[in-house]
């Protein structure tokens, strides 16, 4: 079929990648072209090409990279779609203020999007955050992030941004994370004042979510112009 479109996925040996993969072999849209990982193990899953982080440069042609992986990772893969004009994907987080300004740079040449979560329900969350905080003034915010203890990031880049939507409506947000367990990803958004309480909360049961989020958004990035998206901007 020669309007599949030719993703990559970088971080695939990870929790999100295996997902990734797993998910983007049922769409008959989607052509996998290769499987990048810090380092490859075997050479081959299920007959996808597979490549070391240090084996960028000999990627075959793809349209779009996924890319969920560590901040040490980040800039190899965004230099590579830069270099193949190809789009760009993210959801990793713990990007450093440097990474961020190298996003904003590429997409002057490249169309990118990071998303610090693929999930609709996260994006509900992040609107009635912002409209609680704008209708509670003055009462306390606190955002409690509960994750897996393989989590590297804290407080996580999912907690930070609700704290933006709680700062967009005049709120401070304090912030508190847990490490326990094997825990996809739980979000409390706790508005209090003298004898009430208000709490919003996301929990993620699957990580199912956010790779068919990120799948989505890559068929709707693909062949777009240079820029930075938002996943609003992709949802339909
Ligand atoms: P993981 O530790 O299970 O996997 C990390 C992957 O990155 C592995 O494939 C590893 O080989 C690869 N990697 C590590 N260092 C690398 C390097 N230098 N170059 C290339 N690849 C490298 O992590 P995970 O649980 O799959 O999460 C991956 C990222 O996605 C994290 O940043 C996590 O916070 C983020 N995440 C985002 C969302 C979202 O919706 N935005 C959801 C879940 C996880």
């Amino acid at each position: 079929m020669d309007t599949q479109i030719r993703i990559v996925i970088h971080g695939a040996s990870g929790r999100m990648g295996q997902a990734l993969l797993r998910l983007a072999a049922e769409r008959p849209d989607l052509q996998l072209v290769a499987a990048v990982s810090r380092k490859v193990e075997s050479r081959a899953i299920d007959g996808i090409a597979q490549f070391a982080s240090s084996e960028l440069s000999g990627l075959p042609p793809f349209d779009v990279a996924i890319d969920f992986s560590l901040p040490e990772g980040f800039d190899g893969i965004l230099s590579a779609c830069v270099e193949r004009h190809a789009a760009l994907v993210s959801g990793t987080t713990g990007l450093t203020p440097g990474q961020r300004e190298a996003i904003a740079t590429a997409t002057t040449r490249i169309p990118v999007l990071w998303a610090a979560n693929f999930s609709l329900g996260v994006a509900v969350l992040n609107d009635l955050v912002e409209r609680a905080a704008s209708a509670l003034r003055g009462w306390d915010c606190d955002i409690v992030e509960s994750h897996h203890v393989h989590k590297k990031d804290a407080p996580s880049g999912t907690a930070l941004a609700l704290g933006e939507s709680a700062e967009q409506g005049g709120a401070q947000p304090r912030y508190a994370s847990l490490r326990a367990g094997d825990i996809v990803g739980e979000h409390l958004v706790q508005f209090t004042t003298l004898g009430e309480r208000v709490e919003l909360v996301h929990r993620a049961t699957s990580r199912d979510i956010f790779a068919r989020g990120a799948l989505h958004a890559a068929t709707r990035l693909a062949g777009r112009g240079p820029g930075q998206y938002q996943l609003r901007d992709l949802l339909d």
